[in-house]
């Protein structure tokens, strides 16, 4: 096992205990009390961060509230915005590696992964700098009588809350960032406690790139506490966020009290559905890839295996040896495939389900087990025998464990995938694309793949159906998210 060694400007980012960004100033957390930044690979103490107070949160709202109403950001021609947005992603890609290890430090993801997703967040700039300067109403020819010049204008919806989770830290917060940027609106973004230091490296590029002081304003701390006081606070318009569906569900009260608007994505657990004629030799690492990946810490993870019994021997025990092949490593080895699992608390989370399956009578295929003595490892899973009332079915577990059963019919394959609280996403592998499409069709899920267990791009909607969430992001609708309709009446000539 070789570990990369770090860049000199990683060493140095994680030397200081970090500060929040409120008003373009990186200022002390008003507690006393700070969080070990622990890195999952070892369990060892990284960084300090802040644990942000109500009135750490309250000063962040205010300074983006005043920047909000008194400019620039909101007023400035949209080629500027757009302009920014760039230089960000430049400053970004300048710094590409160090973001990259930061993540990699603090989520435990392979540094290979941790890379695509800086490429991601890059992506994600870039994109919505390119809506900044096309955003605009409509004219409307109206039945009123008289003469009428009508149109919609598109303006900022305010400030934004941004609450991100710790599984893809920056991939999140630029996700959220780049559309909330291009629209005009300024925000308070708070990242996850456990993975805080790669969006605090991004707020310190912003402002080195140039954006205007009070735009973007980072507080870190605990959701229940600095979260909480966040949502509630009155000075938020919209609130964004990307987490569990319990906290989603606790957010939404939040957003109905102060009737802010609000968009929620949330947990999954996606049914993947292999049908007898599927090419076997494309499903069967796909689909391992496709749950083991980021150790199975994905939203969009197919975690359901619904497969033919035509083909389950073939294709679980394809998925169980795909799994035993791959590299488990810390992060920063270059051949890692499998990094620890984020925290202990994830880890006891993930054990404790797998032991709970057991104990509902499904049988460990393969895995199961912590891996090694130090961190938070555990070997790819394959668990089968399931039935969709066990609550290894029913649950989302978000790490590197498989639930699997059998069908005998392609009505039997979609009443077991729809049965099921979340509704994120889905896949079919077969070779007949009139059944794949109409199988598409038939799951009730945001985003489906049909002979791929991945897809994402920044310009595809992404969201849930059923307990997986409420709105989309990414492409056009995710800017729409940030974007209030104003409509504008102006008479010409009366009618009497
Ligand atoms: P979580 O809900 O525990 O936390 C997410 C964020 O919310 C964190 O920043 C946390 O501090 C904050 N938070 C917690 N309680 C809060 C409260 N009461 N008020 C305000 N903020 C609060 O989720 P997690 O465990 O960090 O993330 C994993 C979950 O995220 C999984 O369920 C996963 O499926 C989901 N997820 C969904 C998507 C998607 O696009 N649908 C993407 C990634 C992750």
């Amino acid at each position: 096992m070789a570990l990369i060694d770090l860049a000199p400007e990683t060493r140095s980012f994680i030397g200081s205990d970090k500060k929040m960004l409120i008003g373009g100033e990186w200022t002390e957390p008003s507690k006393d009390a700070a969080i070990p930044v622990i890195n999952p690979a070892d369990g060892e103490t990284l960084a300090r961060i802040g644990d942000a107070a109500g009135s750490d949160v309250d000063r962040a709202v205010k300074a983006a509230r005043r920047a909000f109403d008194e400019g620039p950001w909101r007023t400035m021609k949209p080629g500027e915005r757009a302009l920014l947005l760039h230089r960000i992603a430049d400053a970004m890609a300048a710094h590409a590696e160090q973001l990259a290890q930061l993540e990699t430090l603090d989520n435990g993801k392979p540094i290979a992964f941790a890379r695509m997703d800086v490429q991601a967040a890059i992506g994600a700039m870039r994109y919505y700098a390119g809506w900044a300067d096309k955003i605009h109403g409509s004219t409307h020819s109206i039945a009123m009588p008289g003469e009428h010049h009508v149109y919609t204008l598109k303006e900022p919806v305010g400030v934004a809350a941004l609450i991100v989770p710790w599984n893809y830290p920056l991939v999140m917060a630029a996700m959220k960032l780049g559309p909330c940027l291009a629209a005009g609106c300024t925000a308070v973004l708070k990242p996850a406690e456990d993975t805080s230091l790669s969006a605090l490296r991004l707020g310190e590029i912003m402002l080195e790139a140039g954006l205007p002081e009070g735009v973007l304003n980072i507080v870190t701390g605990h959701g229940h506490t600095a979260g909480d006081a966040l949502v509630h606070h009155p000075g938020i318009d919209k609130i964004a966020f990307t987490g569990s569906t319990a906290t989603g569900k606790a957010i939404a009260h939040a957003a109905a009290e102060g009737l802010k608007k609000v968009s929620l994505e949330l947990g999954g657990k996606s049914p993947n559905i292999i049908m007898p004629d599927a090419d076997l030799d494309a499903a069967i690492p796909a689909s391992a890839f496709g749950i083991f990946y980021n150790s199975g810490q994905t939203c969009t993870a197919p975690s359901r295996l619904y497969v033919h019994e035509d083909v389950a021997d073939t294709v679980i025990e394809g998925i169980a040896a795909f799994g035993k092949s791959m590299t488990i490593a810390p992060g920063l080895d270059e051949d890692s495939q499998i990094g620890p699992l984020v925290s202990q608390k994830q880890f006891d989370r993930v054990t404790g389900y797998v032991r709970q399956g057991e104990a509902e009578g499904a049988e460990i295929v393969s895995g199961g087990r912590r891996h090694g003595n130090t961190g938070y490892f555990i070997e790819p899973t394959v668990i089968a025998k399931t039935t969709n009332d066990m609550t290894v079915v029913r649950e989302e577990i978000f790490g590197p464990v498989l639930v699997t059963q059998t069908f005998a019919s392609e009505e039997e394959a979609i009443a077991l995938a729809n049965d099921n609280p979340y509704g994120l996403a889905g896949c079919v592998w077969t070779r007949d694309m009139a059944t794949a499409h109409t199988m598409a069709k038939k799951i009730r899920a945001g985003i489906i793949g049909l002979n791929t267990a991945m897809g994402a791009d920044w310009d595809v909607p992404l969201g849930g159906y059923k307990q997986s969430g409420i709105g989309r992001e990414n492409g056009r609708d995710g800017l729409e998210l940030y974007l209030a309709t104003k409509s504008v009446f102006a008479q010409l000539k009366p009618a009497w």
